[in-house]
């Protein structure tokens, strides 16, 4: 079959619009011209650029794809609505504006089309530009090519929905592994509460009662209850299932909720954990409980393996430090046996365990928090080369630095 360009232009079953950039382009060279050099911090400053420029854009043609998409019978019914139909968008133009900057041959991105016929879409778009240094002209006749990924994103969210639950049952379990302790924890302030408020009852029985003792033990309760509440507060939000977010944290401040949840549990051990972190680490992005859930899961791995092996000396060390200027890398380092040749290459296997009772299922589970916030984790023995322990470590892009993967992705459409 002969088939020229503008039959393929018509029968293409992906969306296709043709429009015309070329005064759009005309005002952003006017911007260049007039010395901007930052682009992206011009955008930053001058927001409302989006909506000045949108007058000199055009959609010239739709293929029959695209109509469909936008809920459109015919296309000259689509021409003269398009402008409200396919408002300006913000995230979408900047990619455009950056790839009129830089001279790119092709840009992409990501929007919700709204459909005449009140449908949400979430798609695809990818347009071809003139390569290289162009005149505005050039811009005349750009073609936008779009894809519906409704599916995509209704089976992304639902695998989300799956990590985020799998991840939840994985804090569960560890919270009931770690129960005795947490409960130590608690119950010791309850009793030391107790004996306060009876020595309190007992000063104010006094013939002359004596108000200075009963001040200190009020100050006692008072600390006990805190601390209770404290670690209540902490194991309570550990083991919610809540909504994920992507947000800025301290790396020291990372390390130092994990360890609260387990010290309990080291001390029982005889274990000591030490923290490492140099000052002025940029902060990490991610979800801080589910982070908190990955040095967790490490950090008693190594408790219960130094256990296991009756280890005479039992320390943690916890460390933070730059890798590049684009990520964190957090290493948990024990000194216990090790971990196996024949077993290392195999331990985020789901299911893999050597521990009578274990599940197998805490390393498997880290690895996918850990890649979903763009990170990576792996594991070694010894530290710096040396023999010794295990060695656990997983980085984690620095906020700003990179666009974060998975379910603590910011909304981007
Ligand atoms: P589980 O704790 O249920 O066994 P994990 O996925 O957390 O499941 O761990 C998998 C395996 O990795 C453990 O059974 C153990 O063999 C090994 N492992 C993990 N951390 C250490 C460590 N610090 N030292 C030695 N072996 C370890």
């Amino acid at each position: 079959m002969d088939l020229r360009h503008a039959d393929l232009f018509d029968i293409s079953p992906i969306s296709i619009l043709c429009e015309d950039w070329s005064g759009v382009k005309r005002a952003v060279d006017e911007v260049i011209a007039g010395g901007v050099t930052d682009f992206d911090r011009f955008l930053d400053g001058n927001p409302q650029f989006f909506f000045d420029v949108r007058r000199f854009h055009r959609i010239l043609d739709a293929n029959r794809s695209a109509l469909d998409l936008l809920g459109f019978e015919d296309k000259e019914t689509f021409l003269r609505e398009s402008r409200v139909r396919l408002p300006a968008n913000p995230a979408s133009n900047v990619q455009v504006f950056r790839a009129m900057v830089r001279g790119d041959a092709v840009c992409q991105g990501e929007r919700v089309l709204h459909t005449r016929d009140g449908r949400t879409v979430p798609i695809l778009w990818r347009a071809s530009l003139p390569p290289g240094p162009a005149g505005p002209e050039a811009y005349g006749r750009l073609y936008f090519f779009a894809v519906d990924v409704t599916e995509l994103k209704r089976v992304q969210g639902a695998l989300m929905e799956a990590q985020a639950n799998l991840s939840h049952a994985g804090r569960l379990s560890l919270v009931g592994e770690l129960a005795a302790s947490l409960t130590h924890e608690v119950s010791q302030p309850l009793a030391s509460i107790a004996g306060h408020a009876a020595a309190a009852t007992r000063w104010l029985a006094r013939e002359i009662p004596n108000l200075d003792e009963v001040a200190t033990s009020l100050n006692r309760i008072t600390a006990g209850t805190q601390h209770a509440v404290r670690v209540v507060a902490k194991m309570r939000s550990f083991a919610r299932r809540g909504e994920l977010s992507a947000t800025p944290m301290k790396p020291h401040d990372c390390i130092a909720d994990a360890v609260t949840l387990v010290e309990h549990e080291a001390h029982r051990q005889k274990t000591r954990i030490a923290i490492d972190v140099p000052a002025h680490l940029p902060p990490v992005i991610g979800d801080r409980t589910q982070i908190q859930q990955v040095i967790v899961n490490i950090a008693y791995n190594a408790i219960q393996a130094m256990q296991a092996a009756r280890s005479p000396e039992r320390r943690i060390a916890i460390a933070a430090a730059a890798d590049g200027a684009d990520a964190v890398t957090f290493t948990v380092t024990d000194s216990g046996p090790g971990i196996p040749d024949e077993v290392l290459p195999r331990i985020f296997d789901p299911f893999f365990s050597t521990k009578q009772e274990g599940m197998g299922l805490g390393l498997s589970i880290c690895k996918t928090i850990v890649e979903e916030h763009g990170g990576r984790l792996w594991a070694a023995n010894g530290r710096d080369g040396a023999p010794g322990g295990a060695s656990l470590s997983f980085s984690l892009p620095v906020a700003g630095s990179l666009p974060v993967a998975g379910p603590v992705q910011p909304a981007t459409l």
